[in-house]
């Protein structure tokens, strides 16, 4: 029969039901057997060994959107804000295109960047990529969070749809295949993307929604989005918006057919409550990414209507390229100081639980619970080591940032 352990600690932070003041987590071969008030759980189990931890027992936290092959290109590349999205998107293309980084120094970028998100409490990460880097996979020695990679397809016009298409007829199907956006990939493209997905039962993720600009283009097939494609001799008829507009990206979506309960839309930044009730019909997921809303001043997301129609989004810090900092707590952080009427365990569990549902991983991760895999976290500061009451445990989890001190619980009994 497998060990059983048990782990206790002052404060046991489900996610999924309410703090636990003295708790304790049983746990055998990997996994939660049992959760509860530390003294129940010792009667319970008298036989069992106990380890106890001096502050705060947690899930570990979901990063929801990445794109860790742009790690290397932290710390600007064109001044900000920029006065057009598109002027952000061009000045990455051509930065990517001067290839000033070997592959190495960007296997080496990520490398340090997934040991960050390792070492500050992240078990589980989205990540998007242009380029197959089978390096993600064991690069960190196995102490890395688990990697749902997506391979992204952008065609923006008839020739590169065609190429895409073809790429992606022959893409290997242990791989995901997802889209970039309404004004990169054509519509075709997405519609094969989708299918190829619910096919294989992979994450169909997609930014929608992230500047303003995209709704002029979806409407008219007008404005900054238009320039840029003219500019890049990509205007060649296969987006239908100057004929069919749309009332926005969501419409337009729904009308492809890509909205479901396996569809992650990132960023919902300029999303109205009409279109809030039409993605939670659908089922389909949003990630929040307030760090790179800020960063390249496309405003903020409405987060309290998404909180008051239930639905619960995942938290994601998007690339090096586009925020200046990778850390998930700092994503909680800009949410709490941005919308203070959002409870900070709503919150905490958008960093947890929504990023497993987003992922399709929450049988796994993102709350403390029977049958869960037992890689969770223990968190102490100063200030948790001497907080009295959970709503101000979760204010301080919350509001104050990175903890001082994170440790993977699971490492006490490998
Ligand atoms: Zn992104």
């Amino acid at each position: 029969m497998e060990k059983m352990v048990i782990i206790s600690a002052p404060w046991v932070v489900p996610v999924a039901v309410p703090v636990i003041r003295d708790g304790s987590i049983v746990v055998t071969g990997g996994r939660i057997l049992d959760i509860g008030r530390r003294d129940d759980i010792i009667g319970k189990y008298p036989q069992s060994s106990e380890i106890k931890y001096p502050c705060v027992l947690m899930p570990g936290l979901v990063n929801a959107h990445m794109h860790l092959e742009l790690t290397h290109l932290a710390g600007g590349f064109c001044s900000l804000p920029a006065q057009k999205f598109t002027e952000w998107i061009d000045a990455l293309i051509a930065r990517r295109a001067q290839n000033k980084e070997s592959r190495d120094e960007i296997v080496a970028a990520f490398t340090t960047a997934l040991k960050e998100q390792y070492n500050s409490g992240v078990a589980l990460i989205g990540d998007i990529g242009n380029e197959q880097y089978d390096e993600l996979d064991g690069v960190a020695g196995g102490l890395q969070p688990k990697i749902v990679r997506m391979l992204e397809f952008i065609g923006p016009n008839k020739k590169g749809c065609q190429a895409a298409m073809t790429n992606l007829l022959h893409l290997d199907e242990n791989t995901a295949a997802t889209g970039h956006a309404p004004y990169s990939t054509a519509p075709d493209l997405l519609k094969e993307i989708k299918k190829r997905c619910r096919r294989l039962q992979h994450i169909f993720s997609i930014h929608a929604c992230e500047c303003a600009d995209e709704r002029e283009f979806l409407q008219t097939g007008t404005g900054c989005f238009r320039d840029f494609l003219e500019k890049k001799s990509s205007w060649d008829g296969i987006f239908p918006f100057s004929e069919t507009g749309f009332s926005g990206t969501i419409q337009y979506f729904a009308h492809l057919g890509l909205l479901d309960d396996t569809t992650l839309l990132v960023h919902c930044v300029h999303v109205s409550a009409k279109e809030l009730l039409v993605i939670k019909d659908s089922g389909a997921k949003i990630c929040l990414c307030p760090g790179s809303n800020g960063f390249l001043a496309n405003g903020h997301a409405p987060v309290e209507l998404m909180v008051d129609l239930g639905l619960l989004p995942a938290l994601g810090s998007d690339s090096a390229a586009s925020n200046q900092s990778l850390d998930i707590w700092r994503e909680m952080q800009i949410l709490a100081v941005n919308h203070t009427r959002i409870a900070p365990a709503d919150i905490l569990a958008m960093a947890t639980m929504g990023g497993a549902q987003a992922l399709l991983h929450e049988t796994e991760y993102g709350s403390l619970a029977v049958g869960r895999s037992a890689k969770f976290i223990h968190v102490s500061s100063p200030d948790l080591r001497i907080c009295n009451d959970s709503a101000h445990l979760m204010d301080i989890l919350v509001a104050n940032g990175k903890p001082a001190e994170i440790e993977w619980v699971s490492s006490v009994y490998d």
